[in-house]
């Protein structure tokens, strides 16, 4: 019995106009629930959550990301939402209360599932990501690409595309194999959270064919994922911590709210007490019977 969280940054429920939403041109099958007025999907369940906290301004990634790894409301605790990278006063609210964290002390296997370079882990850079420091506070390994190469661990990208540009070459995978890639992994613990930025990215570049690429990939790599799990056994939480992409009129974040998606066992009582980022740590917490 696993739960795999699947983060994917900037990703909000936005209007259905194919103008402005790359969600809503995409080809879609699992995430057509992400559009205005979806298909009903006996086996998902779809919260529209809150990523804004009560507090004023854009929501931003480091303490969206806080939030949903550690299920506080990070942006009230800072007086504001912080972009980018992890702060001292953000990773001390991670410490011992991610879901890393909580799952190990509870005797859980957790991992963070994607691949670091040598460079990177070499020497860490003086800016990390809320995921990297919540990884390495909780005092899990994080995984190379010696993992990656011997599939047990995965790209940002997830289809090693982009592993050149950081100077670094393997045989690039299919969205497919990538998703069946992360189930089996995910399969073998007890929480495994996996990261997806791309989506972000393009949201910020305005890049409306981008954005579809990414979306119909994000769609085949998912459909591998859920279709690898054991849905009677595991739970999938798919996660967001601020809109972007829902929305290339502007190359900001937005105030939207984002879609939890679940699908498998505890499903549909895991999405109950959602209803802000910062409750599905807590659920997660309470369908592994850590809380
Ligand atoms: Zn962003």
């Amino acid at each position: 019995m696993g739960v795999l969280l699947l983060f994917v940054d900037g990703l909000g429920l936005g209007a259905g106009d194919p103008g402005t939403n790359p969600v809503a041109r995409a080809r879609l099958g699992r995430l057509r629930l992400l559009r205005d007025r979806p298909a009903p999907d006996p086996a998902a369940v779809l919260i529209p959550t809150d990523a804004c906290l009560g507090v004023p301004g854009l929501p931003q990634s480091a303490t969206g990301q806080t939030s949903l790894l550690a299920g506080v409301n990070a942006p009230a605790a800072a007086g504001r939402h912080i972009n980018g990278y992890c702060t001292k006063s953000l990773a001390a609210l991670l410490d011992g209360r991610s879901l890393f964290s909580r799952v190990k002390a509870a005797g859980g296997d957790a991992t963070f599932a994607n691949a670091y370079t040598p460079a990177f882990l070499a020497k860490l850079p003086r800016f990390l990501s809320v995921s990297t420091v919540a990884t390495s506070r909780a005092g899990l390994r994080f995984r190379t690409l010696d993992d990656l190469a011997r599939g047990e661990a995965l790209f940002h990208d997830f289809t090693n595309r982009l592993l050149p540009e950081r100077g670094y070459f393997l045989p690039p995978i299919t969205p497919r194999e990538a998703g069946e890639r992360l189930a089996r992994l995910a399969r073998a613990h007890a929480f495994t959270m996996y990261e997806h930025f791309l989506t972000d990215r393009a949201g910020h570049a305005k890049d409306m064919a981008r954005a579809v690429e990414i979306l119909e990939d994000l769609e085949a790599f998912l459909d591998a994922v859920l279709s690898g799990m054991d849905l009677s056994a595991d739970l999938v939480v798919l996660a967001s911590d601020h809109g972007n992409l829902e929305d290339l009129s502007t190359n900001r974040h937005t105030r939207n709210p984002v879609p939890t998606l679940l699908w498998g066992t505890g499903a549909a009582r895991a999405a109950a007490g959602i209803e802000t980022i910062a409750d599905i740590a807590p659920a997660i917490l309470r369908h592994l019977a850590v809380l």
